[in-house]
């Protein structure tokens, strides 16, 4: 009967702390009321009046109701008289209870926090920022977060402006294109990758259903995306008597190499893992073989076929990671290279030259590659450079003779061409970089594209999440270590 008696005065005080809690966060709901009143002068205003006023201080409000939240959760943190210094472990008296105001998605946000000086080591602290995961300066994750996804989007300056627009917040261009650079710096393909759960489950979703397994497509090609050098500055290259004092630079276009992979479900392409750099051939093999040793290309659960075009630095590296994989030599830079012979060979003779290159097309459509060889030496070139170019065809198509094979891929369901590639080209490089003007630093492009990567990969949240907990990581190590 006792321990009942405790209980329910124990139950008691927690009803009445909670009704005093609720008569604090009505009176701040009256308070907010009455300013909106105040401002809202006409009897009968329109809903757009309204609307728009409540909108303008709905941050306060919403601020206010977070602060009044974070108070009674952490009354007792805020009551804490003594703490271990985190440098010497000797126990240091409260200072003060210091307010600190932070700006977040919902508004700006009074903590009110002890703060603890530790005087033998110079070193202060405030235990329940870290708590809280309260970020180092004004602005809190949740701004950051939704600032990075605005400028993976669009160029800075609308960031900027759409920004301030839809959180009623203010994020200057000064900080938008660090906080960008730092939310991307070091990220590797595994971190933009999804996981092998992840992958798997789309496998499964397309197996669904079906006798064989799925088609997986690795596609590998190159993007020109506009670069400028290390040393230059200002916006525009060397142009403009008042940027003469400026170093001129030229802009330049560089190859941004990348590979896509995606899950062909009938005429639908259902998007895995897209992994796009200014990166170096052997770069580029180095990810692939990461992602391959991650298991997240299940070579044992799908059909695997590789698409690309000719490039030489391609194949080889395909070869040696895939060598049960599927080949295919793109269908369209085949029929381009023919057609490049078709023109110099038949000359002004469009209709022979057309007739000529369908024919050509059809046989390799019908899997008759040897015929096509052993054509071509028997064609009489009228030129040397006709002739020229016919080797060079013959030379290209006995080194991709058993990847043209068209007529029996497509019966079995493959794509013939890097269409799919050519797509994420377009999503992920040129749709953010190559904006008229835009020259980008090699290793802030190289960022953009990591970002861009993880949003069409679905991990743009967790490389946040990892961006955040590096950085309360090393909040914390600060205030371990000096
Ligand atoms: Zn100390």
């Amino acid at each position: 009967m006792g321990a009942a008696a405790v209980i329910s005065l124990a139950e008691v005080r927690e009803k009445k702390q909670q009704v005093e809690f609720r008569q604090q966060l009505h009176e701040r709901f009256d308070q907010w009321l009455d300013a909106l009143e105040e401002q809202v002068k006409a009897p009968k205003p329109t809903l757009e009046q309204l609307t728009r006023t409540i909108w303008e201080r709905r941050q306060e409000l919403t601020g206010s109701l977070t602060e009044a939240l974070v108070e009674q959760r952490y009354r007792a943190e805020q009551a804490q008289r003594s703490a271990p210094c985190p440098q010497c472990g000797r126990p240091v008296a409260a200072r003060a209870v210091v307010s600190r105001t932070v700006d977040t998605l919902v508004g700006e946000v009074e903590v009110a926090r002890p703060y603890f000086y530790c005087v033998p080591c110079g070193h202060g602290f405030a235990p329940l920022e870290a708590t809280l995961g309260l970020a180092e300066g004004r602005k809190q994750f949740d701004l950051q977060r939704a600032a990075a996804r605005l400028t993976a989007e669009v160029p800075y300056e609308t960031a900027r402006e759409l920004f301030a627009e839809l959180t009623g917040r203010q994020l200057g261009t000064e900080r938008l294109h660090p906080l960008t650079n730092t939310v991307a710096a070091g990220l590797g393909v595994l971190d933009v990758a999804p996981t092998r759960h992840e992958i798997e489950e789309q496998i499964a979703a397309v197996a669904a259903g079906r006798r064989k397994p799925p088609i997986l497509v690795l596609a590998i090609d190159g993007a020109q995306v506009p670069t400028r050098p290390e040393t230059a500055q200002g916006s525009r290259p060397g142009r403009k008597k008042q940027r003469a004092k400026r170093a001129r630079w030229q802009g330049q276009w560089r190859e941004a190499k990348g590979f896509r992979c995606y899950l062909v479900d009938d005429d639908r392409s259902v998007h895995l893992l897209s992994w796009h750099q200014i990166q170096s051939d052997e770069e580029l093999f180095a990810a692939l073989r990461q992602i391959q040793a991650a298991g997240l290309i299940p070579e044992e659960q799908v059909r695997l076929c590789v698409v690309a075009d000719g490039a030489p630095w391609i194949w080889n590296g395909v070869t040696q990671l895939f060598p049960t994989a599927q080949e295919i030599l793109d269908y369209y830079h085949c029929s381009q290279h023919i057609h490049a012979v078709a023109e110099l060979h038949y000359g002004t003779d469009a209709a022979a030259a057309l007739e000529w290159v369908e024919a050509t097309m059809a046989r390799l459509f019908a899997g008759e590659v040897e015929g096509v060889l052993w054509g071509l030496p028997r064609l009489r070139p009228a030129t040397d450079t006709a002739a020229a170019a016919i080797d060079k065809l013959l030379a290209y198509l006995r080194q991709h003779q058993h990847r043209l094979n068209y007529g029996a891929y497509r019966k079995a369901g493959y794509p013939l061409g890097s269409g799919g590639i050519e797509a994420a080209h377009k999503f992920i490089c040129h749709a953010r970089l190559k904006r008229s003007g835009a020259w980008w630093y090699v290793a802030n492009s190289n960022h953009m594209l990591a970002l861009r990567c993880a949003k069409y990969n679905g991990t743009f949240d967790r490389v946040f999440d990892r961006y955040k907990q590096t950085l309360l990581a090393k909040s914390q190590q600060k205030n371990v270590k000096k």
